[in-house]
């Protein structure tokens, strides 16, 4: 589904991503780690046409996406829930939602789709007229995720969905990207907490100082004596 080719991505002079390959199919979700600076978020946001390719290729669907510009990123089928609470804060939970409708037309799914991200988020639902700016860390995470599924994506990127967030709330975002798999969306996940993304992932990549260090299934990671005390805390 996504096939990153050699990619690097720079910041200036700075290379931030080197040479990094992967793939992610249909179905799965897939899981970036690796330590503060390693890449994972810059990668994301190559994908989904924030940063622009030195070298390599992304293909999506087959497709070439290099140099795609983010909107039409989108129109493809990704959607990218950053890292933070990239919320547009004086607007409410529920023009926030609309937002991340804005490239659809299908109004009665529209509507199908806030209610599943209600059903998802009860909390949101909770606070629906509420500017987004003034609700908690927390509520603000699950705001941008809800409204990166309101784009109906057939990919969802995500990026440290659990940062922030009481024990309690890590726990409900987690089942809750296994339920949004289940509805039939591919998952690219970036997580610092990577014990609780290898336990929900089909497989993942150990990204270091921008290159790929290795790859594999979750499982088999998880139980990886090097993986463990590098990025499990031992
Ligand atoms: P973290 O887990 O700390 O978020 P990460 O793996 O997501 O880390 P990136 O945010 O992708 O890492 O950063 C990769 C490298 O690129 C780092 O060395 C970082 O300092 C640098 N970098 C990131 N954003 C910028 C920027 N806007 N300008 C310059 N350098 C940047």
């Amino acid at each position: 589904m996504l096939e990153l080719d050699g990619i690097h991505v720079y910041y200036g002079n700075i290379a931030a991503v080197k040479g990094l390959s992967l793939t992610v199919h249909p179905g799965e979700i897939v899981t970036l780690i690796g330590s503060n600076g390693a890449g994972k978020s810059t990668t994301l946001r190559a994908i989904s046409g924030l940063l622009p390719l030195r070298h390599g290729s992304i293909r999506f669907q087959g497709e070439d996406l290099g140099g795609a510009p983010d909107h039409e990123v989108v129109r493809r089928g990704i959607a990218h829930s950053p890292e933070g609470r990239r919320i547009f804060p004086r607007m409410t939970v529920d023009e926030n939602l609309d937002m991340g409708a804005f490239l659809r037309k299908d109004e009665e799914e529209i509507a199908r789709d806030r209610e599943m991200v209600l059903d998802l988020f009860p909390r949101l639902r909770e606070r629906i007229g509420q500017k987004a700016g003034t609700m908690s860390g927390g509520e603000q995470q699950m705001l941008a995720v809800g409204r990166a599924l309101m784009a109906k994506p057939k990919l969802l990127l995500l990026d440290e969905p659990s940062m922030g967030l009481a024990p309690v709330l890590v726990d409900v975002i987690f089942e809750t990207i296994t339920r949004i798999r289940e509805q039939g969306t591919t998952v690219l996940l970036v997580e610092q907490n990577a014990l609780a993304a290898l336990e929900i992932a089909d497989r993942a990549y150990v990204l270091e100082s921008g290159a790929l260090k290795l790859h594999g299934p979750a499982s088999e990671l998880a139980e990886d004596e090097e993986i463990v005390n590098a990025y499990l805390g031992g």
